[in-house]
């Protein structure tokens, strides 16, 4: 008999040192199937004393000098930079998307976030304005808030955790930080380089476990002021609730249910292999992938037919294959429901083109129990139907037709969400037109995943509450004041 492997055991990081936990959780591998990996499943207990440490360390922190804070970032993301292999290895495994995906935007884009936030606070401005016929001057000053409580969903997992602790710190603020329950280990790696970067002991506090005990544990505390959520509606709507009482600051980074509309004079050569990829991109598990796809009637059959041809050379398998497109799913629950929408748009009438129930899906000995579906797309799915109205987050995209600008809007406005939209047109005035009209916090016109950290990021309607970006985030994660002086 083969002897047990050996189990990943990960550790909270509380005041620069990692701590054990009295209970822990199972963590799976979702390429196989199988728990390799236990994380702490901490509570009250563990976040009081996660606050003691980042409010003994907000002092001197927040007191540094920008340039101090700036480098010391700089040398975190030389660090990660450096291990960069190991980090996209780990991520992999534990998240299930593809080595390559790892390789070229989670890691390096989790290392640029503390470069960018390293460079943009240094460049931030304040407000001034004379009021002469008073004597009077008047400017704003910003201070960091206090302990920051950032928590961060399974998809994309040390990206969107250092997208959000990168502008706490860089801020002045110290911070208690707890990723997904079901992806914590890059997090747990980043920990063992803060201390070789400089970053004192409870200025970064990283607590791991379930959003029940832990996150509402960090939620609920009166000590953290400031909470910058990512996650779904679900939670968020909770989180809500439990800060209320607190009259805390909230960011709320939520879900979608993004259309790409595509108009007769779009460019196919580039609209159809950019919107397989916006659509299945990370197994269709980020926020921004388009799941509605809106099509003009005279090429839409055109569009459906090269649309499939293109799907179907998406490789699915393990997500350690680099030729491979897609890997695994987080989870089974996951697979489930996402495999139960097929169901669901198959009941209803709808015409599955390609992927689960139509093609075959061949995997490796050692995945057979992994979490894998095959890219899926359905069409003449009516836009009442559950699947052209609840977020999925998974690889499945509807594609319908319309004919007119003006009704191609108000059905793309006609869901709760409002993340991201994505246009193909060659009009420049259509194009102004309906970006302009449509409710989404980012419109993409002949691209997709074009990002400027600069500019602001973030949804309207049930996709959150407030804007992410070098400006945005430094608003957030500082109080303004407002002195006059009379003279
Ligand atoms: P989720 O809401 O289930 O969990 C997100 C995080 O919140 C996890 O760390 C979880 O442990 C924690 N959590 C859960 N319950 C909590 C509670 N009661 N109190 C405090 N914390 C709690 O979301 P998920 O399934 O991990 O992620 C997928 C969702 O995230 C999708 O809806 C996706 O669209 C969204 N998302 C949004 C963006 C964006 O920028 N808008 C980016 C990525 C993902």
């Amino acid at each position: 008999m083969a002897a047990p492997k050996t189990l990943l055991v990960l550790e909270n990081f509380i005041n620069g040192k990692f701590v054990p936990c009295s209970s822990y959780i199972d963590s799976y591998d979702p390429s196989t199937g199988d728990v390799y990996c236990r994380v702490p499943d901490s509570g009250k207990e563990e976040v009081e004393i996660a606050v003691t440490a980042a409010r003994d360390a907000f002092l001197s922190w927040s007191s540094k000098s920008l340039q101090e804070r700036s480098q010391i970032m700089n040398k975190l993301a030389d660090l990660i930079e450096h291990d960069l292999e190991a980090f996209a290895q780990a991520e992999s495994k534990d998240q299930g998307k593809t080595i390559t995906f790892a390789r070229t935007v989670d890691i390096p884009r989790a290392a640029y976030n503390f470069r960018f936030f390293a460079s943009s606070i240094l460049h931030h401005t304040t407000e001034c304005t004379q009021m002469d016929y008073m004597d009077c001057m008047h400017y704003t000053v910003r201070t960091p808030v206090g302990i920051a409580g950032l928590i961060s969903p399974w998809n994309l997992p040390l990206h969107l955790l250092t997208w959000k602790i990168a502008p706490a710190i860089a801020s002045g603020n110290t911070v208690i930080a707890k990723p997904s329950e079901m992806t914590s280990v890059t997090a747990w790696m980043m920990c063992k380089l803060l201390g070789r970067a400089g970053i004192p002991p409870g200025v970064v506090n990283i607590v791991f476990g379930t959003g029940p005990k832990a996150g509402e544990a960090i939620v609920s505390h009166p000590e953290v002021p400031l909470i910058s959520f990512t996650g779904s509606t679900l939670t968020a709507q909770h989180i809500k609730e439990r800060s209320a009482p607190h009259w805390k600051k909230l960011s709320l980074e939520l879900g979608g249910k993004n259309p790409a509309i595509i108009f007769e004079d779009a460019n196919l050569d580039q609209c159809i292999p950019t919107t397989v990829r916006s659509s299945f991109a990370n197994q269709g598990e980020i926020c921004l992938c388009t799941s509605r796809i809106f099509v003009q009637r005279s090429i839409y059959n055109e569009f459906l037919k090269r649309f499939v041809e293109e799907t179907r050379k998406w490789k699915v398998g393990s997500p350690s294959d680099p030729t491979v497109s897609m890997g695994a799913m987080i989870s089974k629950e996951h697979l489930e429901k996402v495999k139960n929408y097929v169901k669901k748009a198959r009941a209803e009438g709808a015409r599955i083109l390609c992927g689960e129930g139509v093609d075959s899906l061949a995997l490796p000995t050692g995945n057979q129990n992994g979490y894998f579906m095959l890219p899926t797309v359905i069409a003449e799915v009516k836009d009442e139907s559950c699947c052209m109205q609840e977020e999925i987050f998974g690889p499945l995209t509807c594609v319908v037709l319309f004919d007119t600008e003006e009704e191609v809007i108000k059905r793309a406005n006609g869901v709760k969400y409002g993340l991201a939209a994505t246009i193909w047109s060659s009009n420049v005035g259509r194009v102004h037109r309906v970006a302009k009209r449509l409710q989404a916090g980012l419109v993409w016109t002949n691209c997709w995943l074009v990002r400027e950290l600069n500019l602001p990021f973030g949804g309207m309607k049930a996709s959150g509450i407030g804007r992410e970006g070098a400006k945005a985030s430094y608003e957030f994660f500082t109080e303004v004041k407002t002195i006059t002086i009379k003279h």
